[in-house]
Parts: C-alpha cells; structure tokens; sequence
C-alpha cells in the first residue's frame, strides 16, 4: 500500500510542494469538494499521465454557495474519500478548514468580466466568483504544475482555462470527460438527493442531449429548434424544473443560432432537491 500524506495545512502543502519541485517531479493537481465518484476518480486515473506526484483536495468552498444554497447539506464523507484516494495512488490529499483558507480578514476575491454572465452564473451570482477566488488560491497553495477539471462542469473549466491565461499561471488545465452510470446519467455528488422516481426523471437530462444529437444529424441546425425539443423532453418528467437549456459557443458561452460549427449544448434543471447539471458537445 503506497503511503499517502494527509495535510490540512497551508504552509505544509506548500512547503511539500516545493521539495516535490526541488526533486524534479511534476505535480498534477485534482481540486474537490470530496463525496467522491468515479467522476472524481477518473481526473485522477486522468491526472497521473500528466505527472508523477498526485495531490487530491478536499474542501467544500463557501464562497461559491449562495444565501438559500446547499452549503450546510452538501453530502460528505472524508473517512471514505481518503480510502478511495489511497487506492488510487494519489501522493497527498489536502484537506484543510475553512479558517486555513479563509482567514479572519480576507478580502481578495477573483473575478471574470464576461464568461460568469451566462448560464450557471445568472441564477448563480456569486458562484464563479467562489470558484475562480479558490481554485487560484489553491493553485498558490498546491504548485502545481498540471491541473484537472472535469467537463461535466463546462462552464467551470472555460472559467478556470481564462483565469488561468488572464492571471498567468504557469499550470496546464485538461479537461477530462463526464464519467456517467451506466444508463447515462452523470455522476455527481448531488445525486444522493434524488429519490427513486427523480432518479427516473433525472435521466431526462441525459436522454435530452441525446435526442439533440439525434436530430442535428438529421439536419436540423436551428437551436431554438433543438432547445424546445430539449424542454420539451424534459418538462415532460415530474419533479423538474429547468433552470436554462442554451446552445451556445465552446469558448465565449455566448448563444448561437444555426448550428454551423462545433457547440455546447448546456442545460441546469432541478430535479427535487438536486441542482443538477449536463453537456455535450454538438459537432454538426
Ligand atoms: P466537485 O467535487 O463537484 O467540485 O467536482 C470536482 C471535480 O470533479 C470538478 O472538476 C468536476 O468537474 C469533476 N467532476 C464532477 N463530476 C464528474 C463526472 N461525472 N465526470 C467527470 N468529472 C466530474
């Protein structure tokens, strides 16, 4: 059994970092909330090709969950998270409080102009600012050299990808592809709210990007076509409530109307409790 260090404080995982870049070794770097999957895992599997020291976090960021939000409830599990870590083969696990991260008197924050105004960001105003200020302060803290991100949270990885150009960092950003169950659903931490029957509806998200798969290959490349198709599907579920469907652009999310060139089709619906979300790219 390989040994992993488990740290919970700033200047330890900086100071190992730093030995870890003295040594030559190339650190690649899996930021999480924990309540791991095999969506988690995967970055991992993912993640230990581009490097050989692995460092996983685990820490659920506060300042992207908004008033009303599921900061308190959100699900957790650090005894079992650590063993499916370990058996990964991860080097170190961060884990730190959210006093090491945010101390009495922080007040720096990290902000996108344009790629935060569209989709998850409307009805989440302070979302991405949370996720952009951690994500950079956890790439001071853990230096690394590559990071990885998961598709699944499109808009996240766009965000993360600009801040990283606009700020300079000097870190690889990959993008690993959605991890689903094996009727199609993808996995995440949020799926533990669902009962059995919003499980059943919830699959309409994944079902929706399929049938918009289906009918750009029969020709059809208007996106509002394809967005009420995508509705439609999915209202016709009981217990969900679309919060967007949007066919937009891979790199600026700005919407798009025909469907001439490669795009996102993004969607956020609430089946219950469960904020969930979804994407595929649409090549037509
Ligand atoms: P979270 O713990 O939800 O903050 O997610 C941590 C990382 O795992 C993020 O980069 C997510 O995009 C990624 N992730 C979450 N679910 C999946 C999934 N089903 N497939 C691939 N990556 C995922």
């Amino acid at each position: 059994m390989n040994v992993i260090e488990i740290i919970s404080t700033v200047t330890k995982i900086q100071a190992r970092s730093d030995r870890m870049r003295r040594q030559g070794k190339t650190i690649v770097f899996v930021p999480t909330m924990g309540f791991l999957h095999e969506g988690h895992l995967s970055l991992m599997r993912e993640g230990k090709t581009h490097g050989n020291d692995l460092v996983v976090s685990i820490f659920v960021n506060p300042t992207q969950f908004g008033p009303g939000e599921d900061l308190e409830t959100y699900p957790r599990n650090l005894e079992r998270d650590l063993e499916l870590i370990r058996k990964e083969g991860a080097d170190a696990v961060f884990t730190p409080d959210v006093h090491e991260i945010y101390g009495e008197r922080f007040q720096t924050y990290v902000e996108l102009e344009k790629l935060p105004n569209h989709l998850c960001g409307k009805s989440r105003p302070v979302f991405f600012k949370g996720v952009a200020s951690v994500v950079a302060k956890l790439f001071n803290i853990v230096k690394p050299h590559v990071a990885v991100f998961g598709q699944k949270d499109y808009q996240q990885l766009v965000i993360v990808r600009q801040m990283v150009c606009d700020l300079n960092f000097d870190i690889t950003v990959i993008g690993s592809p959605t991890v689903r169950e094996p009727d199609g659903l993808a996995m995440s931490s949020r799926n533990t709210y669902l009962t059995p029957e919003q499980r059943v509806s919830a699959l309409s998200l994944y079902k929706s990007l399929i049938n918009a798969q289906a009918l750009l290959e029969r020709g059809v490349q208007d996106a509002s076509e394809i967005i009420d198709s995508t509705t439609n599907l999915i209202r016709s579920c009981p217990d969900t409530e679309i919060d967007y469907i949007a066919v937009c652009d891979p790199e600026t999310l700005i919407d798009v109307k025909t469907i001439d060139k490669p795009v996102r089709l993004v969607l956020a619906v609430k089946v219950g409790k469960a904020r969930l979300i979804d994407n595929i790219l649409l090549k037509p």
